[in-house]
């Protein structure tokens, strides 16, 4: 394969793309209208491979994947979610959900548009194996894309990319963000369970203070990471839920508990913290004369794009009318991240403008909703990705 002839793909790719986006944006709006929630995609599946004209080969209860292209030999792969959030929506337009469930995480689009890029490519002639990974279970844990990286689904095809594109409202419209390194963050949550003997208010020397030493917890728990990882690379413990005692004044509890949200950047800092943390909780409620049980589960790792492969995809934005955003970091977390710890990937975020009634600037808000134009953009991001990614394997760097 020489460049020449991946310009002419590029060409006759996106030419193809044209034709499928009215298609695609109906289709979104329709999945937008039917969301399942994680672990229960089994309708939205069927109704992607039935866009698809293609059977998926079914994968992590719920997903499937599809391969296009060539056979054998290596593959690069495109991914979407299929999940949608126990949310009730509110953008107000006719096509919003009405099952309590919303895709107001903008999957709709991203299904809308891995499936405008398949189609479209259905009958170009492709360097490598096209893979679209249609995953279950993003935002719900036990993750989807861990379960398809544990299924051996890239060794299968022979994956030697996967490219993500996720809509998001801090980007600017028109814009996409890519970025080398560590993109978004490694997620932790942390359960602490305290025990001790409880009692009258009033007689604390013939009990515990459990509602203290869960207090202690709480306020030491930000200390710990700022004793343990290097300040120059974020990390946070953001405390969600503590519980302790049945709402009397005069009863010294026997349990409560603290549940947290931990993100970190650096490389290892989530095992740092692990060990900092229960180290901290074990002394703490031994100082208070409790028991403390420390449940530590871990998320997604750190999500990091490969600087190669950033660099081709940046290059071939502006060519479909991209233009290259400043590179958004976040210790938010998605599980594309267990893809990329395999494979050499890229996450790119693409800008939407919500236009509900009441526009929403977050993810997962009730009034979130991406323009109708973030398929076409999302779909355009995605072929450059897998040119990117074909232009790299075919070593095109070292050769040209
Ligand atoms: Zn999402």
């Amino acid at each position: 394969m020489t460049l020449a002839s991946l310009e002419h793909l590029a060409k006759t790719w996106h030419a193809a793309l044209d034709a499928e986006l009215e298609g695609a944006r109906a289709f979104r709006r329709f999945i937008h209208a039917n969301p399942e929630v994680s672990g229960d995609e089994l309708a939205t599946r069927e109704h992607v491979a039935e866009r698809l004209e293609l059977p998926l080969i079914p994968v992590a209860d719920t997903g499937g994947f599809a391969r296009i292209g060539p056979d054998s030999g290596p593959s690069i792969a495109l991914r979407a979610e299929l999940d949608a959030l126990p949310v009730t929506e509110r953008t107000g337009v006719e096509w919003a959900a009405d099952n309590g469930a919303m895709h107001a995480c903008g999957h709709d689009v991203h299904m809308a548009a891995l499936t405008a890029v398949l189609r479209a490519a259905r009958t170009l002639d492709l360097p490598f194996g096209l893979v679209g990974l249609f995953q279950p279970r993003e935002e719900t844990y036990p993750s989807g894309a861990q379960d398809m990286c544990a299924a051996g689904t890239l060794e299968r095809d022979d994956v030697r990319h996967v490219i993500g594109a996720h809509v998001h409202p801090s980007v600017a419209r028109g814009a996409v963000s890519t970025g080398a390194g560590a993109v978004n963050a490694a997620s932790s949550e942390l359960r602490v369970t305290v025990r001790g003997q409880g009692g009258h208010g009033a007689y604390p020397h013939q009990g515990n203070d459990v509602a203290h030493a869960v207090a202690q917890l709480v306020v030491g728990l930000a200390e710990v990471v700022r004793r343990t990882t290097n300040p120059m690379q974020p990390a946070l413990i953001s405390v969600g839920s503590i519980s302790v005692g049945e709402g009397a004044a005069n009863v010294l509890p026997a349990e409560g508990s603290v549940a947290a949200m931990v993100r970190s950047m650096g490389d290892g800092d989530d095992a740092r913290l692990e060990a900092a943390v229960r180290r901290y909780v074990e002394h703490t409620a031994e100082s208070f004369g409790v028991t403390a049980e420390v449940t530590w589960s871990h998320g997604e790792p750190v999500l990091s794009n490969a600087p190669e492969l950033v660099a081709m995809l940046d290059a071939r934005l502006p060519s479909v009318g991209l233009e290259i955003a400043p590179t958004m970091r976040s210790l938010g977390a998605d599980d594309f991240s267990f893809f990329g710890q395999q494979v050499p990937s890229v996450m790119c975020f693409v800008g939407v403008d919500s236009v509900s009634e009441h526009p929403a600037h977050s993810l997962h808000d009730p009034h979130f909703l991406p323009d109708e134009e973030a398929v076409d953009r999302v779909a355009r991001t995605l072929v450059c990705g897998y040119l990117a990614a074909a232009e790299r394997l075919a070593g095109m760097t070292d050769a040209e």
